[in-house]
């Protein structure tokens, strides 16, 4: 038996078997063939290839009819890549001349390529490195028999390890035969943390070296509370968690209860609590475990859905009408797409950026792309005639940027009016306040936002120069810091002082501790995940706005984050004990 800490990003205990995703090319063994069976270990290389050559084509085809010839011609270069006997010739040699696996003669001839490439001075050729990776894992997948394929054929309850875990690969897992996962990489608010989330996918990110450590096929238990990783347990520490997840299916439970009861303080006031979402199903969840409405449609997760191809304005419009429908009267607030930085953009980019987070993202991004930005603004303004729909852009710096954007939203309500289509005209439009540049002058930005809606989880990284999804700062991670504090102060001061609405929708409003601060500063609408929306009704209705008002009072005269966290948690407890009930305790400790 092996225990692993890593980061908890999403609750809950499970039991599986270990299903190893990744074809790490620097792991793929080298092992020695005997004489007699080199030339069978040719004919494996020369099967997978066939095989890879079939995939293209399909890939090709598909591309072709979807994206167009221009964009499928990189999958004709892929094929003369594999067909060309320079590459393939060597590869089948050094399995007859060294008698090694064909996998390690795979990696050593497309590392040598990948090489090859990096030196050239043009900076296309250059490029080309991230095909030539993708094709030997394509051709790996087929010598090894990993990734999708084996994964569309898991029969059993499954652990999925892997090095790290992008949200679309995360969106598509198959609920039905995957129950959890663990990453080597990842924080606690990475995109890829924030699904498993939405799926309630237990899952613990940051394990460092799991991949090295989990063999295939062996029993491990997830526990996404703790963020603990145990392989193969013993028995009696089978029968524990056996035990610990009886008891969370009875808190569970016991949550229920709350739903359907008023989210208000002990002394009377009014906190709305609102859902996160990423996909509509959501809205459903959202609505039965007792959210007023959608404060947070992360609408980028569109792109994750529809594979290589960007989303039409129809799909946007369908998707924000299945909200709707969802969320039978309950207010929508659809936040403009937030891609660059860890969501989506990287992996696409023909030259990927050196500096993501600070690079072409959220706003920015839609700015550069105006037809896509029209698009989606079309959608949401069709959909405004539907039911009651904001709209929010992300990570705005400047005022220049919040202007722009109205422009444009101006400039399509023309259009939809010159076309004679219905659409909201009082429509809200809200800002993200997820910098510290915009706290720090969120005076002004009020005088043009109808709301504001802070984004603790970027405003914590951007504020403390701790990257989010980085495990191995995750310690300076800090939503307590008093930096953040102060300008979360100022930016509720300053929505107040305009009298505009100011919300919390970042992960730490649905973290027990941090929403009591959140409260005491002020703030009376948090949008959080699902699953946090009955533990923070609880807490909401277990407390009064004096009480988080003292508790804010003391954490501001804490010079270090790390009294502020632990005042907060023990406070915490000691008004909300039953949170931290049985299990619960234990999983905090
Ligand atoms: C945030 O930054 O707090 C936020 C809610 O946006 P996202 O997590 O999607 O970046
Ligand atoms: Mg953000």
């Amino acid at each position: 038996m092996q225990i692993l800490q890593g980061i908890p990003v999403s609750s809950g205990i499970v039991i599986g078997r270990v299903f190893v995703l990744d074809h790490d090319p620097h792991r793929v063994a080298r092992w020695t063939v005997s004489p007699d069976r080199a030339e069978d270990e040719v004919a494996r290389f020369d099967t997978a290839i066939e095989q890879s050559l079939a995939d293209l084509d399909g890939v090709y085809a598909e591309a072709e009819a979807e994206l167009g010839i221009e964009t499928a011609k990189i999958f004709l270069f892929h094929k003369g890549m594999l067909s060309d006997p320079s590459l393939i010739d060597p590869i089948r040699e050094m399995i007859r001349q060294e008698r090694v696996n064909a996998e390690h003669a795979v990696v050593v001839a497309f590392d040598a390529l990948a090489r090859a490439f990096r030196r050239q001075r043009n900076s296309a050729f250059r490029t080309k490195t991230d095909d030539i990776r993708d094709l030997a894992t394509r051709v790996l997948d087929h010598l090894m028999g990993s990734g999708p394929a084996r994964l569309a054929e898991l029969e059993h309850p499954a652990i999925i390890v892997a090095t790290d875990l992008t949200p679309s690969q995360t969106a598509a897992f198959d609920r039905e035969t995957i129950v959890g996962f663990v990453t080597d990489l990842g924080g606690r608010t990475s995109h890829t943390a924030i699904v498993a989330n939405a799926l309630e996918l237990p899952a613990v990110v940051g394990c460092r070296n799991i991949t090295m450590t989990a063999k295939a096929g062996h029993t491990a238990i997830i526990d996404g509370d703790r963020g603990l990783v145990i392989l193969d347990p013993e028995p009696q520490e089978l029968e524990k968690y056996r035990g610990f997840i009886e008891q969370r299916r009875t808190y569970q439970l016991s949550l229920a209860e709350v739903a359907d009861l008023p989210s208000i303080t002990r002394d009377g006031i009014h906190i709305r609590i609102f859902g996160n979402i990423e996909f509509p199903e959501e809205c459903t969840t959202t609505i039965e475990k007792g959210g007023e409405g959608v404060g947070l449609y992360r609408s980028e997760f569109l792109y994750f859905a529809g594979g290589e191809s960007e989303p039409t304005e129809e799909d946007h419009f369908n998707a924000y009408t299945e909200c709707l429908d969802r969320l039978h009267g309950k207010p929508l607030t659809i936040r403009t797409v937030d891609l660059g930085a860890d969501k989506y953009t990287q992996s696409q980019a023909v030259t990927p950026e050196r500096n993501p987070a600070l690079g072409l993202r959220s706003i920015r991004y839609s700015l550069a792309d105006k037809p896509a930005f029209v698009r989606q603004l079309r959608a949401i303004l069709r959909a405004s005639a539907l039911g009651p729909v904001k709209v929010m852009f992300p990570m705005v710096t400047t005022i220049g940027e919040l202007r722009q954007a109205k422009h444009i939203l101006g400039d399509v309500m023309e259009d939809l009016d010159d076309l004679g289509v219905e659409f909201d005209r009082g429509i809200e439009v809200g800002v993200m306040i997820e910098l510290p540049a915009t706290a720090l002058t969120a005076p002004t930005f009020a005088q043009e936002a109808q709301f504001f809606s802070i984004g603790t989880n970027d405003l914590v990284q951007y504020t403390l120069a701790v990257d989010r999804t980085n495990e191995r700062v995750s310690s300076l991670y800090q939503p307590a810091h008093p930096a953040v504090v102060q300008l979360i102060r100022m930016i509720v001061k300053a929505a107040n002082k305009a009298e505009i609405e100011v919300s919390c929708c970042g992960e730490a409003a649905g973290e027990l501790d941090y929403a009591l601060l959140l409260m005491g500063l002020g703030l009376r609408t948090l949008s959080v995940p699902g699953n946090s929306i009955p533990h923070l009704k609880r807490l909401v209705r277990s407390v009064s706005i004096q009480q988080c008002e003292r508790i804010a009072r003391k954490v501001r005269s804490f010079y270090s984050e790390v009294l502020a966290a632990t005042y907060l948690r023990d406070q915490t407890r000691k008004l909300v004990p039953e949170a931290f009930d049985g299990r619960a305790v234990e999983a905090r400790d």
